[in-house]
């Protein structure tokens, strides 16, 4: 029992929160708090209401004007709480059948719900996973990441080889869409041509020929033919 004590005093809002800024911190330098309230769908007041608490609590470093910054406290909860989901949503499509777009709901309601114990047992269960069905990588139960160096679809050399590797755009109807092309984490893909002026992308995907917009191509990332994604190998 003992070892879950140290989560059992965050309210599922400041797991939220402080989850949302571990995410953006990935993609921003600084996390202002406009990006963070739009995020989390609250207000511009109760999100610095919200950083001011925490950074009380030491979880995070929030500086007027320059956005909000997780400290190792406030890092660790969040991986957990990211590791939780993670590993949530493998669960749910490998063991229950859930398909890629179906999962990410389920997950945030239960990704609080699950104790340390519990996550240790879905990820033995699952063997011990590194990427989830979207190719986010699972944070180990040490909280290390092992992310890879991924390449945009719209930026793959022509004619070589890769496998997709992780989604960037999550909503359900970019999966739908994405796996009615065939374009899921494992899958290897080509590109053939390329129209000039963002044109669309004629790609192999397996063993057949799609063709995808621009957009749609920059939302998928790529990695070297050979690149282990461990639960699709
Ligand atoms: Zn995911």
């Amino acid at each position: 029992m003992s070892q879950n004590l140290s989560r059992e005093t965050f309210s599922e809002a400041i797991e939220d929160f402080l989850k949302a800024v571990y995410l953006l911190q990935q993609e921003h330098d600084r996390v202002q708090t406009s990006i963070l309230a739009e995020s989390l769908g609250i207000t511009a007041p109760s999100t610095t209401e919200m950083a001011k608490k925490l950074a009380k609590a030491n979880l995070l470093v929030h500086e007027p004007y320059r956005g909000v910054r997780l400290t190792e406290a406030g890092e660790r909860v969040a991986l957990e709480i990211v590791r939780h989901h993670r590993l949530l949503e493998l669960f749910l499509v490998q063991a229950l059948g859930y398909s890629w777009d179906e999962v990410h709901e389920e997950a945030e309601r239960l990704e609080h719900a699950v104790s340390d114990l519990l996550a240790q047992r879905i990820a033995e269960y699952l063997g011990h996973p590194r990427y989830d069905p979207h190719g986010d990588p699972i944070p180990d139960s040490e909280g290390i990441v092992h992310s890879l160096d991924l390449t945009p679809l719209s930026e793959w050399p022509k004619n070589q080889k890769g496998i997709v590797a992780r989604l960037r755009d999550q909503s359900p109807d970019m999966l739908r869409y994405l796996a009615e092309k065939g374009l899921t984490v494992g899958s290897n893909v080509e590109v053939l041509t390329t129209d000039p002026f963002e044109g669309p992308l004629t790609l192999r995907v397996d063993q057949h020929d799609e063709v995808i917009g621009v957009n749609v191509a920059l939302c998928v990332l790529v990695a070297p033919e050979g690149t282990d994604l461990d639960q699709y190998g």
